[in-house]
C-alpha cells in the first residue's frame, strides 16, 4: 500500500523520502525525521533522538538495496543492534536482504558506538581492492 513504485528509480530527494516514509508506517514506526543529504562514508545513519538520514547516492541505487538501507534504519527505531530480534525483523519484511546487501555494506555499526558516529570523518578507508562505495557502511 503507498508504493507506486514497485521497480522504479527513485529520482529525487522526495521520492526517496516519501518511500522511507511508506516504509516506516508499515513498519509501524515513527521516525522524528527523515532527511535525505550528501554523506561521505555511510549509506545512511540513524540517531537516537530518531532521526533517520539517507544518504543522497542512494538515488543512483536499484530499488532493493534502497529499500535494505531503509528498512534496516527503521528497524532500528526499534531495535538498537544487530542482534537476533533484529535479524528476525530484516527478514521479515525483505527476506532477500542478506543477498540484495552482499558486498556492499561495510561491518561495523555506528549505530552500537556513539562515539565514532560524532566524528565528522568517523570511518576508515574502505579495504583495499573494494569499491569505495561498495564499502559504505549503515548505521
Ligand atoms: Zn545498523
Amino acid at each position: 500500500m503507498g508504493r507506486t513504485r514497485r521497480s522504479g528509480r527513485a529520482t529525487t530527494k522526495e521520492d526517496l523520502r516519501a518511500e522511507a516514509m511508506a516504509w516506516a508506517e508499515r513498519i509501524k514506526v515513527r521516525p522524528r525525521r527523515i532527511q535525505v543529504q550528501t554523506m561521505r562514508t555511510k549509506w545512511a545513519s540513524c540517531s537516537t533522538r530518531g532521526t533517520v538520514t539517507l544518504s543522497l547516492e542512494l538515488l543512483d541505487e536499484p530499488e532493493p538495496f534502497r529499500e535494505v538501507v531503509i528498512v534496516h534504519e527503521l528497524i532500528h527505531l526499534l531495535v538498537p543492534n544487530h542482534g537476533r530480534v533484529f535479524k528476525a525483523m530484516m527478514k521479515a519484511y525483505l527476506p532477500d536482504w542478506e543477498r540484495t546487501s552482499a558486498g556492499r555494506v561495510g561491518g561495523r555499526c555506528g549505530f552500537q558506538d556513539p562515539s565514532l558516529a560524532k566524528r565528522p570523518r568517523d570511518i576508515s578507508e574502505p579495504p583495499i581492492g573494494r569499491d569505495r562505495r561498495a564499502a559504505r557502511r549503515l548505521t
